[in-house]
């Protein structure tokens, strides 16, 4: 009897021994199915994000591909869209220069702009073009017409450039057209800014300019934020800020009432006539700058566009 019971709970713990061990047996095979199964999606994952980094750049490198091919055939096989910003001195084109740029993808190419790098670098153009526009006369169409002639052949205008404040006159317009005839090209659009000359000597005054971005600023209309007055009204020189730099403003040396008298004559003896020069081909679109900035864009946008009245 003893020995049966002794038998008996002996086998009882071996069961016992057997399902725990089991239990455990199992609870551990399950633990190393669940590594297995967590270590086999987090490959997965890994290899479906390598996938798609890989599709990413695969995607990036044929964009790239793209626009590279896109860009070639654009800069062999199309015209180049040649545009004059017209307009007599303060009417806005070094302010819209930059945003028709922008907006084209084309450089903005500014006489003006180039001959005073000249003269602040003391070049040879500098040297003979400083005196003459100091008293707001115009530099010879020599030198004009070769300093053009040179910045239209850089790859940045293979697609077209805007020129602001070139040609000036009808030599310098028959000397553009020949150029470009070279090529088979032509100047595509005018857009010509009309400011009556009454509002002009107020806006020319009135300019500050950060010379080395070329942003302009006015007293009343477009006045930086750092401008103080002094008792007469007139705004303090030091006051005068470009915004984005805080670095000094500067007036330009022929923005005065007395230079502005011979631009203004310049512009409506030898300027003006180039109007009717391109007039006959239909390229010719007048804006009404004597408006706000925005109307002014709004209108310059409108007289950009393919087939504009
Ligand atoms: P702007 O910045 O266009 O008003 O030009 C400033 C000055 O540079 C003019 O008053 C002229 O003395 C000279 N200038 C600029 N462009 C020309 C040009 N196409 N022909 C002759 N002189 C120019």
């Amino acid at each position: 009897m003893t020995a049966r019971r002794a038998a008996t709970s002996s086998r009882s713990q071996a069961t016992r021994f057997s399902s725990t061990f089991q239990q455990q047996a199992t609870s551990s095979q399950r633990n190393k199915a669940l590594v297995a199964t967590t270590a086999g999606l987090v490959a997965v994952f890994a290899a479906l994000q390598q996938q798609e980094s890989n599709k990413t750049q695969n995607f990036w490198k044929s964009a790239k591909t793209a626009v590279k091919e896109t860009e070639q055939k654009f800069g062999t096989y199309w015209p180049r869209n040649i545009m004059i910003l017209f307009g007599p001195p303060g009417a806005g084109k070094g302010t819209h220069g930059p945003k028709v740029e922008e907006l084209l993808g084309i450089p903005a190419l500014s006489t003006g702009d180039m001959l005073r790098a000249a003269v602040s670098a003391g070049t040879e153009v500098g040297k003979k073009a400083k005196a003459v526009m100091n008293a707001g006369g115009l530099v010879s169409d020599d030198i004009v017409v070769g300093i053009i002639r040179d910045r239209i052949k850089e790859d940045d205008c293979k697609h077209g450039f805007i020129l602001d404040g070139f040609p000036r006159t009808l030599a310098q317009t028959k000397a553009l057209d020949k150029m470009l005839a070279e090529e088979g090209a032509c100047v595509t659009k005018v857009v010509e800014l009309e400011v009556p000359d009454s509002v002009l000597e107020e806006r020319i005054t009135g300019r500050w300019i950060h010379k080395s971005s070329g942003r302009s600023y006015h007293v009343k209309y477009a006045p930086p934020k750092s401008m103080k007055k002094s008792a007469d009204g007139k705004p303090v020189a030091e006051s005068m800020k470009d915004d984005a730099t805080g670095e000094p403003l500067m007036q330009r040396k022929d923005d005065t009432a007395q230079a502005l008298t011979k631009r203004l004559a310049s512009y409506h003896n030898e300027t003006v006539p180039i109007l009717k020069h391109y007039t006959p081909n239909g390229i010719v679109k007048s804006v009404n700058a004597n408006q706000g900035m925005d109307g002014v864009w709004g209108e310059v946008l409108l007289a950009l566009k393919r087939g504009a009245k």
